[in-house]
C-alpha cells in the first residue's frame, strides 16, 4: 500500500484560504475543483457523449453541469457493477446577492445596482462591506458562438451604506430594514454621462421598454447598454478585453465582499471568510479524494465519488442541484457502460445500479453550528459542538438531516482508526432545524446517508468564522472513507 509513504505535511489553512479568496462564485469554485483534480491525473467526461470504450478501471474522471456542479470518481481496478460507491457531497453556493437583469437605478445623484437575494443571508452584514462583482460573462464570438467567460473584478466597487446613528437612533436595538428599498448598494456618483442617458430614458433614470435603439434591427430584448449601467459594462469588456460592450450577451454576476479570506486569532487558531458554508466540505472533500487516488486503486472493488452541487441555499431543485438527477444519472451510467476488454465490465443489468445503491453510502457534508459563547442558550445543553473539536455528526429524529446509527457505527470506525475526535449535535425542541442535501439524495436514491460537517459561527452572515484545526481532521476522515468504505461495507448488519 504506497499510502505508508508520508509527503511533507500539508498545510491545509493557507490552501483553503487561497482556495477561497479564488471562489467568490460556484462557477469559479468548479473552475479551481477542475485544476486541481487534472493536475493530478482527472479526466474530463461529458454528458453529451457516450463514456463506452472511454472509462477504464483504475481510471480517475469528471463531469460538471452547468460550470457549477461537479462529479468526480475513481474507478477501483476490481470494480465490477454492483458493488458500493463510497460517496461524498457538498454544495458550492452560499447566500448572496445577485444583480437583476435590469439592474440600472439612480437616485439622488448616485448611480445603484438593482440586486436580487439569492438564500437567506444575514443581509444586514452585508452593509457597509466593501463589495466587489465576479460571475460569468455570456460573450458573442465570430461565427455566432456565444461562450462563457470567468469574471472577477477584485475590486472594492459597491457600498450599502447604513444610516447615520444621528438619524437613527434606535439603530442599536432595532435595526428593521426593507430587502427591496434599503439594500440597494451605491456603484458611483452620476457624471455628465449619465446624466444625459438619464434624461433620454424615464422611470427615475431606470430604462423602461420605451426606450428605442438606433438600429434597426429588431430585438427580442432591450440591450443590455439599456439595462446596466455603462460604467459597470465598460469595467467587464475591460477584464475580458472584449472588443466593445455589444459583445456581451448576458451575464451572472454577484456581489461579494472584497476583503480577502485570511487565518485571525491569537494562534491562527480561526478561518475569517464568506462562504465557508460550504465551501469548507468542497475543499475537504477534494483534498481527500485527490489524496486517496491511486492509493491501494489495485485491490478497490468500488468507486470513490466526490459530488458538489449548486443550488443548495434556495432548496437543490434545479438542473444543477443535489434533487437534479446528476448524481443517478452518473451512477446509472457508471453500472451500464457497454465495454471492450479493457473497459468497466458490465452484464448490462438494470438490478445492478440497485444493487449498487444499496451497498453504497453517503456522506452528506456540510457545515454546522459551532457553539456560541454569547448565545450558548439557544443551543441544545448537551449538544455544544466546539470549533477545533472536530467534524460534527448532525441527528435529528425528524430526519432534517439523516444519520442513523449504523451509519454512525460506520464513521466512528473510519474515525477511529485514523484518530479524527467527532462530535454530535441535535437542535433543542424549542429551537428551528436546518436541512441539507442529505434527505433529498437519500430519498432520491435510497443510499444510506449521514450529515456532517465542521463546526462554523455566524453561517450565512457575509464573514462566517471558522477553524483552522477542523480542516485537517475532516480530510483524514474523508480519506479514510474513500480508502477504507468498501471493505467495510458489509461489516456493518443491520
Ligand atoms: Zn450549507
Amino acid at each position: 500500500m504506497s499510502s505508508t509513504v508520508t509527503a511533507t505535511k500539508r498545510n491545509y489553512p493557507e490552501e483553503f484560504i487561497k482556495f477561497l479568496n479564488s471562489s467568490p462564485t460556484p462557477f469559479h469554485a468548479v473552475y479551481n475543483i477542475k485544476k486541481k483534480l487534472e493536475a493530478k491525473g482527472y479526466k474530463e467526461l461529458s454528458e453529451r457523449e457516450t463514456w463506452n470504450g472511454s472509462v477504464k478501471k483504475s481510471g480517475k474522471y469528471y463531469v460538471t453541469r452547468n460550470n457549477s456542479s461537479i462529479i468526480a470518481f475513481q474507478i477501483g481496478e476490481n470494480w465490477i457493477p454492483g458493488n458500493p460507491i463510497a460517496i461524498t457531497g457538498a454544495h458550492t453556493d452560499s447566500p448572496v446577492l445577485k444583480i437583476k437583469p435590469i439592474s440600472k437605478r439612480k437616485s439622488e445623484g448616485y448611480l445603484q445596482v438593482g440586486v436580487e437575494c439569492y438564500g437567506g443571508g444575514i443581509w444586514h452584514s452585508w452593509f457597509d462591506s466593501d463589495l466587489s462583482i465576479a460571475g460569468r460573462v455570456m460573450c458573442k464570438e465570430q461565427d455566432g458562438v456565444t461562450v462563457s467567460k470567468l469574471i472577477d473584478l477584485k475590486r472594492p466597487l459597491l457600498k450599502i451604506p447604513t444610516l447615520a446613528i444621528h438619524l437613527d437612533r434606535t439603530v442599536n436595538t432595532k435595526f428593521e430594514f426593507n430587502k427591496e428599498t434599503k439594500l440597494l448598494p451605491i456603484i458611483g456618483l452620476e457624471n455628465e454621462e449619465e446624466k444625459s442617458s438619464a434624461d433620454s430614458s424615464n422611470n427615475n433614470g431606470c430604462c423602461n421598454s420605451d426606450t428605442k435603439l438606433e438600429s434597426s434591427q429588431f430585438s427580442s430584448l432591450q440591450n443590455i447598454i439599456e439595462r446596466h449601467h455603462k460604467g459597470l459594462l465598460d469595467l467587464l469588456v475591460q477584464e475580458l478585453q472584449l472588443p466593445n460592450v455589444d459583445s456581451i450577451e448576458d451575464f451572472e454576476l454577484i456581489l461579494y465582499d472584497h476583503k480577502p479570506s485570511c487565518l485571525g486569532g491569537i494562534n491562527n487558531e480561526f478561518v475569517f471568510s464568506a462562504r465557508l458554508d460550504n465551501l469548507t466540505s468542497c475543499f475537504t472533500s477534494l483534498c481527500a479524494l485527490l489524496e486517496a487516488s491511486d492509493v491501494d486503486i489495485e485491490n478497490e472493488s468500488g468507486i470513490r465519488l466526490m459530488a458538489c452541487f449548486d443550488h443548495e441555499e434556495i432548496g437543490s431543485s434545479s438542473a444543477q442541484g443535489a434533487d437534479s438527477n446528476f448524481l443517478p444519472n452518473i451512477l446509472e451510467r457508471l453500472t451500464l457502460l457497454k465495454c471492450d476488454d479493457t473497459d468497466v465490465t458490465c452484464p448490462l443489468n438494470r438490478s445492478l445500479i440497485l444493487e449498487s445503491s444499496a451497498k453504497s453510502f453517503f456522506l452528506s457534508s456540510d457545515v454546522s453550528h459551532g457553539v456560541h459563547p454569547n448565545y450558548s442558550s439557544n443551543y441544545e445543553s448537551k449538544h455544544k459542538p466546539a470549533l477545533g473539536g472536530g467534524p460534527v455528526i448532525k441527528i435529528n429524529a425528524n430526519q432534517r438531516y439523516m444519520t442513523n446509527s449504523p451509519g454512525l457505527a460506520l464513521v466512528k470506525k473510519l474515525a477511529d482508526d485514523v484518530e479524527v475526535p467527532l462530535q454530535l449535535f441535535v437542535v433543542a425542541n424549542d429551537s428551528p432545524c436546518g436541512s441539507t442535501i442529505g434527505p433529498i439524495l437519500a430519498s432520491k436514491t435510497g443510499i444510506r446517508t449521514l450529515d456532517l460537517g465542521n463546526p462554523i459561527l455566524s453561517m450565512h452572515s457575509i464573514r462566517e468564522t471558522g477553524c483552522a484545526y477542523d480542516l485537517e481532521y475532516q480530510v483524514k476522515l474523508f480519506k479514510s472513507f474513500f480508502e477504507k468504505y468498501s471493505t467495510l461495507e458489509n461489516k456493518i448488519i443491520v
